[in-house]
């Protein structure tokens, strides 16, 4: 357990460099991401190529400004404003940034994942059913190609209004898709709490659709995580940091088995936290002590300058982990993931026996 938070430099992996084989495990055990914004996984060079493609006025300087994460990382929400208004004009930009992520993750040990996407932003570009048709179009190609399966999860953009919301789930209902699984929600939550859009969830709970909310991000009240639970019904939170403000409530979040998909490189936490203090205050540290089901995700992997397999090694290598709790995130990421419960049971078993097999072989850390 370290101090010291290793510096949050652009274009520099900021997790402490293991031995190689320690480095190769957490590339290669199996995995599932949740917790994915399409837009957010968009590399340096394909934005600018795309910059091109779509005529868009944002500049190379605007898109080096958009990729650097200081000391102090602002957030990642203006890039993806900046992506709905001009960049992404065409479907066809997110079947190709789809299928380049999958690949990306296909070599991190990922077998399964689940995006994000808003539409809300991007309707001024094309219908939801291009949209969605595009990202579908997208997973299918990287299943075939690089055999990693992938489901969408159209998000409610929470800075519009609750009538979005609604008009979103009717379109998911109306183009049903069988990659399109779920509903979530993004954008800022601050000012924009979650029973603001209790319709938009209880019609796509209706429709037999899975739902998850982000909720107290950005140091949000807990009560944002409590409205997640209760009036949205989400059995699933991405976040929920605040939750280890209110033991009761975290208490009957463990009772009911309430996963959450959490980001050990949240914007929020490496800004209001001293660099000493990251890595020992860090919410999760709180929550895992708290007895709460959890696992990593990479949320915006190419604006947080992380991977996967980097988020699952910060687990270990900052956040106090050991391989025995990073198997228990296993499991729950699979319990978490929208897929049938005999898979569920199927990759439970696989999955953690390649895991152990894997551990297994790992040679003695030194501790320092
Ligand atoms: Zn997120």
């Amino acid at each position: 357990m370290r101090s010291t938070n290793p510096g949050f430099v652009p274009d520099s992996p900021f997790v402490r460099p293991l031995p190689p084989e320690w480095e190769a495990f957490f590339c290669v055990f199996p995995k599932a991401e949740l917790h994915c914004h399409l837009l957010g996984t968009i590399s340096r060079e394909t934005f600018s190529d795309l910059v091109k493609l779509a005529g868009s006025p944002v500049t190379e300087d605007d898109i080096s400004a958009f990729y650097t994460r200081g000391e102090k990382p602002v957030g990642v929400l203006r890039i993806f404003r900046a992506l709905e208004e001009s960049i992404l004009t065409k479907p066809e930009f997110l079947t190709r940034i789809t299928v380049e992520h999958m690949e990306r993750v296909a070599a991190q040990g990922v077998r399964y994942i689940e995006f994000f996407w808003n539409w809300t932003g991007l309707a001024r570009h094309m219908s939801f059913e291009a949209a969605q048709s595009a990202v579908a179009q997208g997973l299918r190609e990287g299943q075939m190609r690089f055999g990693v399966i992938g489901r969408s999860v159209p998000a409610i953009d929470r800075e519009a209004s609750p009538e979005d919301a609604v008009r979103l789930v009717e379109e998911m209902c109306a183009h049903r898709v069988p990659e399109t699984v779920g509903l979530g929600i993004d954008y800022r939550e601050t000012g924009h709490e979650p029973e603001n859009f209790w319709k938009a969830y209880r019609m796509a709970r209706k429709a037999g659709f899975h739902v998850t909310a982000h909720a107290g991000e950005f140091g949000e009240h807990w009560r944002n995580v409590e409205t997640a639970m209760t009036l949205l019904e989400c059995r699933r939170i991405d976040h929920g940091y605040t939750i280890t403000d209110n033991p009761a409530l975290a208490a009957r979040a463990r009772a009911q088995g309430i996963i959450f998909s959490v980001v050990p490189t949240n914007s929020y936490y490496l800004r209001t936290l001293s660099d000493d203090e990251w890595a020992l205050r860090h919410p999760i540290r709180a929550m895992a002590r708290a007895g709460l089901r959890m696992f990593p995700n990479s949320d915006d992997p190419a604006m947080h300058h992380v991977s996967v397999s980097e988020s699952w090694k910060l687990m270990f290598n900052w956040l106090g982990f050991s391989l025995g709790d990073l198997r228990q995130c296993l499991l729950s990421a699979i319990d978490a993931a929208w897929i049938d419960d005999e898979t569920k049971a199927r990759w439970g078993v696989e999955w953690t026996d390649e895991f152990d097999r894997l551990a297994k072989a790992l040679p003695p850390l030194q501790q320092n």
